[in-house]
């Protein structure tokens, strides 16, 4: 059979939806600066989608930066990788502040969150090594775990007692393989809001013999007294071996870093593919996050403002009946109950008749008969924009609860 003919028969599990909702669930097109409010097929929408947690997307003194180190290194500099020829002393110091913001004796900066993660994974372990790690797990990490060529245990989310259980197994076929086990999880789930418990992994080490490889992608600038994130905020930053997070949520960019003890981050600058093999970062790269550093550790307010948004979004939801499931940090499902075409249009009415934007998260991400709302709250919204969103939550949950999203078909969905 022709492979594209085979591949066009079945189109995958998301192109499935492609002629249905292309340029309205799927790559729509959100315009203008970014800010809470954005246009949306030319109408204006109050905008709960962006990962800018602390508002430095659209910060003037971030923007000026860019632009400036955009104007005088210009977007190829340096050229190679860094193994090669592609190493600057910036680089250099954005891994020396990134180390000492996080507390980690050294950090390796890596060009993309995901494939940081995944070839990071595969540099880590090799067949005679065991993966332990938490079934809500990023893609990155679930595709960094299928490179591994020996066992791998996925424990159901958060489960610390199943967790417990696979360790054990793990040490039997380690001390049989001479390998060891590495334990991944992340520090904010970014579906459920749910931080990963590190306190209580870290305590399995009076048990077992692992390394805790973490992604704290959501929480890096969100979470603890300084922003420096879930370790931090559990009082654990010490115990994690691999502290993991993405350039592209809290310090809006592009790239990532992994901080671990010295001896370590050698290792995997040597042998991180992902790094050898790929160009280094370009410089407005690094000179625009070492200026989104330096925002992130000394303006403590912006973390402060989106934390006066997070709550009076989660009380206001929690007041108002809405089951906001078990979030404790700023990422906000908003759960419902209903079928994949109630969610389409149930989400069509918000964006058109409610100017809000946010994503619709349905099966098979989520079970059948379930509708998540995702809303990521930032210090740009103002309590304004949270009373707006809460009324209009209202205004839907009750013609979603009367049917009326059954019946009123904006739009045809298969199931
Ligand atoms: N890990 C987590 C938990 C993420 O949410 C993401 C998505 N940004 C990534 C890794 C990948 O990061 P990047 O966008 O930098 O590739």
């Amino acid at each position: 059979m022709d492979l594209f003919k085979k591949l066009l028969l079945d189109r995958g599990p998301l192109g499935r939806h492609q002629k249905v909702e292309e340029g309205y669930f799927m790559f729509p097109k959100l315009e203008g600066e970014i800010a809470p409010r954005m246009k949306f097929r030319g109408r204006e929408v109050l905008t709960w989608s962006l990962n800018n947690y602390i508002g430095l997307a659209n910060h003037p003194e971030v923007r000026e930066v860019d632009a400036q180190a955009a104007k005088e290194w210009g977007l190829g500099y340096p050229m190679g990788a860094r193994m090669m020829s592609g190493n600057t002393v910036y680089h250099e110091k954005l891994e020396e502040e990134l180390a000492s913001f996080v507390k980690k004796e050294s950090v390796m900066l890596l060009n993309f969150g995901y494939q940081g993660i995944c070839s990071m994974i595969d540099a880590l372990v090799d067949r005679k090594d065991v993966i332990v790690y938490d079934a809500e797990s990023h893609a990155s990490i679930v595709d960094g775990v299928r490179l591994h060529m020996g066992k791998r245990f996925v424990y159901p989310h958060n489960d610390i007692e199943a967790l417990k259980k696979f360790l054990a197994r793990a040490t039997k076929i380690t001390e049989e393989t001479g390998g060891g086990i590495l334990v991944i999880t992340e520090g904010v789930f970014g579906m459920s809001g749910n931080m990963g418990k590190l306190k209580e992994i870290v305590e399995l080490r009076k048990d077992f013999e692992f390394r805790l490889l973490v992604d704290d992608a959501h929480g890096f600038g969100t979470m603890g007294k300084t922003g420096a994130g879930t370790g931090e905020e559990q009082g654990v930053q010490d115990e994690i071996d691999l502290y993991f997070s993405t350039f592209a949520k809290a310090m809006a960019s592009l790239g990532a870093f992994v901080g671990g003890n010295k001896d370590v981050i050698d290792y995997l600058r040597y042998n991180v593919r992902s790094q050898i093999f790929a160009k280094s970062l370009p410089m407005p790269l690094v000179i625009g996050a070492l200026k989104r550093l330096e925002l992130l550790r000394t303006r403590p307010e912006l973390r402060e403002k989106l934390w006066t948004i997070v709550r009076a979004l989660q009380d206001g939801f929690r007041a108002n009946g809405f089951d906001i499931g078990t979030t404790n940090t700023a990422v906000t499902p908003v759960m419902l109950n209903g079928t994949v075409g109630e969610a389409a249009n149930l989400a069509m009415d918000l964006r058109e008749n409610y100017n809000i934007f946010c994503s619709v998260v349905i099966y098979p991400v989520v079970p059948k008969g379930t509708i998540i709302l995702r809303i990521i709250p930032t210090a740009t919204h103002s309590l304004a924009d949270v009373e707006e969103t809460i009324a209009a939550f209202n205004a839907i949950k009750k013609k979603l609860d009367d049917g009326y999203y059954r019946e009123q078909h904006l739009v045809e969905f298969s199931e």
